[in-house]
């Protein structure tokens, strides 16, 4: 039997980086105490009247647009009516067959070469509430509910099934999620559930067999639970197939700690949902005028970005990949690159140092307490040969820890590179009179006791010296002396 072929597509949930939620004034901020960002209208009582908030609907087109879809004059607002404990109007209010956006298309990086992926939709749909299972003294025969998230805007993002693995599947979802955050359209937290991936995935016996059923799997809030529980469900799958048994469509979950998929809830049929356009809400009518206001307003996507690194400042493939991981690094990498005249330093600084010292100090990208100018000034006087490198290394911990420039902390320490022919003359004699034993090696042929000696040196001046003067002076020290050290 051929090896069966999985089909997989995504559909993702991204809450929209608003103050407020999409049909009330009521807070968004993630970690308020349980039911205290309530009013009537994101908890449905009767008579209370939803108003669209524009600001979602403006990050809602500006993710649109960023996926490459077209947004439409006019969507309408749907009803989906199920029950379920947190959602306490009985209906979801969300888009159904007039959905904001269509046709998108975004490029997907792989080890090798890039798959193209396209967006079947982008619709806006507000979020339910959420049932906390664990945590309470009873939690064993009581549910509690919080719905401080019903009403936060969101929008889902289908796409079609046109991923073949797993790890491209992950790769989709990164992808996407990375746009979503260049725009500042979502957070891309996962963990606050504030970008949220489920998968379809089915398989089928070879590129022109029909399609399989389609198992919808829940609950996939990493990159790296996609891959595993595609992984398993197309294990899964084949397995099943193999054996003979018919596979339905329905719905799992993903159970990252046991490592399986477990069946939730065969999958309802769409019109289960009696979806009927919400009478409360008018229309979404989309001027032209706006959308072209977005659109030039829209900040140059990262995929944009890194290709415009490697080209206008001559960057390796992999120095753009990871300056670009994030906005304001990578504004920070450009300014440096502007200012100091040197791409190539003020890359390999920004992805060393700068990034390191993010990681350990836990600070925001966009906090750098060093200022760009500062570690451009940095990277000039190591150019200039004011200072020599390891000299720079300590340097640049002082600024980053004092906010202190490097001339000043260059001449308030006496930190300038020795030029001296003549000072440094006199450190190599002094290095070669205190190590007579490796001296002796390397005239025996040792050639590695040099660099050792170069190390002396170097130590004895602080690491002010100059590497490549005192290099020559050792050179010169041990042909001149001719297998006789002074003494
Ligand atoms: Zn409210």
């Amino acid at each position: 039997m051929p090896p069966f072929e999985p089909v997989i597509g995504l559909e993702i949930h991204a809450q929209l980086l608003t103050t407020t939620k999409i049909f009330c004034g009521c807070s968004t901020r993630f970690g308020a105490e349980p039911n205290t960002a309530l009013c009537p209208v994101c908890i449905g009582l009767p008579g209370a009247l939803p108003v669209l908030n524009e600001a979602a609907v403006e990050l809602a087109i500006r993710a649109s647009l960023a996926l490459g879809c077209d947004v439409h004059a006019t969507s309408i607002f749907a009803r989906k009516n199920y029950f379920y404990p947190d959602l306490p109007k009985g209906y979801q209010i969300t888009q159904y067959d007039r959905p904001l956006a269509t046709g998108g298309r975004v490029d997907v990086r792989r080890d090798r070469g890039s798959v193209s992926l396209r967006i079947t939709r982008v619709h806006l749909e507000e979020d339910a509430g959420k049932s906390l299972h664990d945590g309470f003294p009873e939690s064993d025969v009581v549910t509690r509910l919080d719905f401080n998230r019903s009403g936060v805007p969101l929008i889902e993002i289908v796409s079609e099934p046109d991923l073949r693995s797993p790890a491209d599947a992950a790769a989709a979802f990164a992808a996407i999620r990375e746009i979503l955050v260049a725009i500042g359209a979502n957070d891309g937290n996962m963990e606050e559930g504030s970008l949220r991936c489920d998968a379809n995935v089915s398989v089928r016996e070879g590129p022109d067999a029909p399609f399989g059923a389609k198992i919808e799997v829940k609950n996939l809030n990493s990159f790296r639970h996609v891959e595993r529980a595609l992984a398993f469900e197309i294990e899964r799958q084949t397995t099943a197939i193999q054996r003979g048994d018919r596979l339905h469509r329905e719905t799992r979950l993903w159970d990252p700690a046991a490592g399986v998929s477990r069946a939730m809830r065969s999958k309802e049929e769409a019109d289960d949902y009696r979806y009927f356009p919400d009478p409360d809400l008018p229309p979404l009518t989309v001027a032209p005028e706006w959308i072209e206001r977005i659109r030039v307003s829209m900040p140059e996507l990262p995929r944009a970005r890194r290709e415009r690194f490697v080209r206008e400042y001559a960057l390796p493939e992999y120095d753009a990949e990871v300056l670009t991981q994030s906005g304001a690094v990578a504004d920070y990498f450009e300014r440096v690159a502007r200012v100091s005249g040197n791409a190539k330093a003020a890359s390999n600084w920004v992805m060393g140092d700068v990034l390191r010292k993010i990681k350990e100090t836990r600070l925001a990208d966009d906090a750098i307490p060093l200022k760009p100018e500062s570690l451009a000034e940095l990277i000039r006087a190591l150019d200039q040969g004011t200072i020599t490198g390891p000299i720079a290394k300590d340097v640049f911990e002082k600024m980053f820890a004092s906010g202190r420039s490097a001339a000043d902390i260059i001449a308030s320490e006496g930190l300038a590179r020795i030029a001296d022919t003549s000072a440094i003359d006199a450190q190599v004699r002094a290095v070669l009179d205190a190590n007579p034993s490796a001296v002796a090696e390397y005239r025996a042929g040792k050639t590695r006791t040099f660099g050792f000696l170069v190390g002396q040196v170097m130590k004895a001046t602080g690491g002010r010296a100059d590497p490549a003067l005192v290099n020559d002076a050792l050179r010169r020290a041990l042909a001149d002396s001719g297998g006789a050290v002074s003494d």
